[in-house]
């Protein structure tokens, strides 16, 4: 099969390489949508400090949608040709962490050898209990977009939005676009988006943002002019100090300011740990997703959730290697489709 090698910061080559072989309890799915992640495009990013530097090469790609061709032993319930969203999270199910309830935060995660890599390929030998069967009414692109969704649904589960709540979003990407949604359908009050790029800007507005602000025309202070009352709920979707700044610059009595977007590690900024006491102020971590999965696909099934049309451009292997080292061209999600012809379809 061909796939998509990442051997280093900026260097994927698309190469040919062995099927991978489902063993026991595993299934073979043909890889027909893979959503590239922030965290794709900031690991080629030069500079960035990353936590741990894998030397062998690997295939990236955890935001997975397929078909099953083929099972190892012990297999059941999932016949060749279902089509299934892909869980990414292999959780070693013993450790301290694990028995505690918080399985995505695993320390000890099942390797994923490069034959059985990730997503950017033709196929992927995973799990049976990693797949999720999709409704007929879902495409393989809606699919593709399941884990993201089922992030952002254990975030937002994570700080209490509250019918009434005044919400902030601070990024109009993928992730943002999605916290929209899912803000509203809690009863949000008020969802307001900031972004510098006016194309996100005017996708969060026809997917329900109440107002929209545009960081590249408007200073700090004038954006926390437009909050009097300060927001209920802060999510920040960008890892920046700077917004991570304005978040508590712009929150209220009582506030929950969400850190979902990954800040550079080793970067600081100095909070006042008397107004985090004087407002009851909740600052919480959002990462991964625990037990939201099928929430999520159950959410794109009912068209609850809008992710169709957030799927902005659809690019083959050899185009995502090349895109890779560039930034998101202002695109809300792209979508690797192994076997797509063309390099490059936008869908905006
Ligand atoms: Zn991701
Ligand atoms: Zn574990």
């Amino acid at each position: 099969m061909n796939a998509a090698i990442t051997f280093g910061p900026g260097d994927i080559r698309v190469e040919s390489v062995q099927d991978p072989i489902p063993g026991v309890g595993e299934v073979l799915v043909k890889v027909e949508g893979c959503g590239i992640c922030g965290s794709d495009y900031s690991a080629h990013k030069p500079g960035v400090k990353k936590l741990t530097k894998s030397k062998d090469p690997t295939i990236a790609g955890h935001e997975v949608a397929g078909t099953v061709v083929d099972s190892g032993k012990g297999v059941s319930g999932l016949p060749i040709g279902t089509k299934v969203a892909v869980s990414p999270n292999r959780p070693c199910g013993s450790c301290l962490t694990c028995h505690r309830g918080m399985s995505h935060l695993c320390q000890n995660r099942k390797p994923r050898v490069l034959e059985q890599g990730g997503g950017f390929a033709e196929h992927m030998s995973v799990f049976s209990e990693q797949c999720f069967p999709i409704s007929a009414d879902t495409s393989l692109l809606e699919a593709a977009v399941v884990e993201p969704l089922a992030c952002c649904i254990h975030s937002t589960n994570r700080i209490h939005v509250q019918q009434g709540d005044d919400v902030v979003i601070i990024g109009a990407g993928f992730n943002a676009q999605i916290f929209v949604q899912l803000t509203r359908l809690k009863g949000a009050r008020r969802v307001t988006v900031i972004d510098s790029i006016s194309k996100r800007l005017t996708m969060a507005s026809v997917h329900g943002a109440d107002a929209v602000i545009d960081s590249s025309v408007t200073s700090p202070e004038q954006v926390i002019s437009h909050f009097p009352r300060g927001a209920d709920v802060v999510i920040n979707t960008r890892g920046s100090m700077k917004f991570t700044k304005l978040a508590f610059d712009i929150c209220a009595v009582g506030a929950r300011i969400l850190c979902y977007g990954v800040a550079p590690v080793g970067e600081t900024i100095p909070i006042e740990p008397n107004m985090i006491f004087r407002k009851e102020i909740q600052l919480i971590g959002g990462r991964s997703f625990n037990n939201t999965f099928s929430a999520a696909v159950d959410l794109i099934a009912s068209k609850r959730v809008q992710v169709d049309p957030l799927v902005t451009r659809t690019v083959n292997l050899e185009r995502y290697s090349e895109i890779i080292n560039s930034l998101s061209e202002g695109h809300i999600k792209t979508v690797v489709v192994p076997n797509q012809k063309t390099r490059e379809k936008s869908r905006w």
